[in-house]
């Protein structure tokens, strides 16, 4: 299994050049899979890049990808109408989150409605299919190649987590989410036990988040415990703050190394592969 980050920001795109080092676009992961298979992890402006990559790699074949949303806020969803492969129509993408499919149907399609974009979301050529990830402890994608274990985080309007398994391992995704909540923060601690890797809401550091309580985000310290407490393989610091810097995030690195060697910050257009 490979994880690629393509948007590792958090909020909005920070296309400036003291940022560029670990990369402006918003949330957007790929996970390819051992049997050939790719899966999204939100649409962020990070998904404009991969939708041109896939395109490449498929050489003329059509897409056939899923998508699991985390949440539907801007920095999550602004990348997918630059999505190419959602204009062929011998493409096939799958929307998954775990709010009812006719709702997220309706959110997505509310981003492309006039005045806001050209283009309505009904008119993309791809077919288009919801799925709700909801009412069970798992669910199988990918002709049964990933196994997927929802959770909900403690973010604003609410967010969700995944635990996704493939050929014995583990990565965990645990973004837009703010520690504080005992009942929360046990979830993400029993679904990422044992994980190979946990990408982590790392928005803020420890100072700024004592003025930012409520935000819905978290800190690299916090990230840092709960690594430790499910006994992970590999941290990996994300969602990073539209104001932190190349120079700002080595500092963060330095910080959480002293605590817990397993630790990396995202970058995109880096991979973790398992
Ligand atoms: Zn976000
Ligand atoms: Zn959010």
């Amino acid at each position: 299994m490979e994880l690629k980050f393509w948007g590792v920001r958090g909020s909005i795109p920070t296309p400036a050049p003291e940022n560029l080092g670990f990369g402006g676009n918003t949330t957007c992961l790929e996970l390819r899979l051992g049997n050939g298979e790719v899966v999204l992890i939100d649409g962020g402006t990070g998904a404009r890049k991969l939708g041109l990559d896939l395109i490449q790699r498929a050489e003329g074949k059509s897409i056939d990808i899923d998508i699991l949303m985390t949440h539907f806020h801007w920095d999550h969803i602004q990348g997918i109408p630059f999505f190419a492969p959602l204009y062929s129509p011998s493409n096939h993408v799958r929307f998954h989150t775990t709010k009812a499919a006719s709702e997220a149907k309706n959110i997505l399609e509310g981003q492309m409605t006039h005045p806001y974009f050209p283009v309505g979301f009904d008119l993309l050529a791809a077919k288009r299919d919801f799925s709700t990830l909801a009412g069970s402890p798992s669910h199988t994608l990918c002709n049964g190649g990933l196994k997927v274990y929802p959770f909900p985080l403690n973010h604003p309007q609410g967010a969700s987590g995944y635990r996704l398994e493939s050929n014995g391992a583990v990565i965990v995704h645990a973004c837009d989410h703010e520690h504080g909540d005992p009942s929360l923060d046990h979830v993400i601690r029993t679904h990422s036990e044992g994980a190979d890797v946990l990408v982590y809401d790392a928005q803020f550091t420890p100072e700024e988040y004592e003025i930012k309580k409520g935000w819905g985000h978290s800190t690299w310290l916090e990230g840092v415990k709960v690594a430790k407490d499910a006994g992970v393989k590999q941290l990996v610091l994300a969602h990073h703050d539209p104001s932190h810097t190349d120079e700002f995030l080595r500092a963060v690195l330095d910080s959480a190394r002293q605590q817990f060697d397993q630790v990396i910050i995202a970058r995109e257009g880096s991979s973790v592969i398992l």
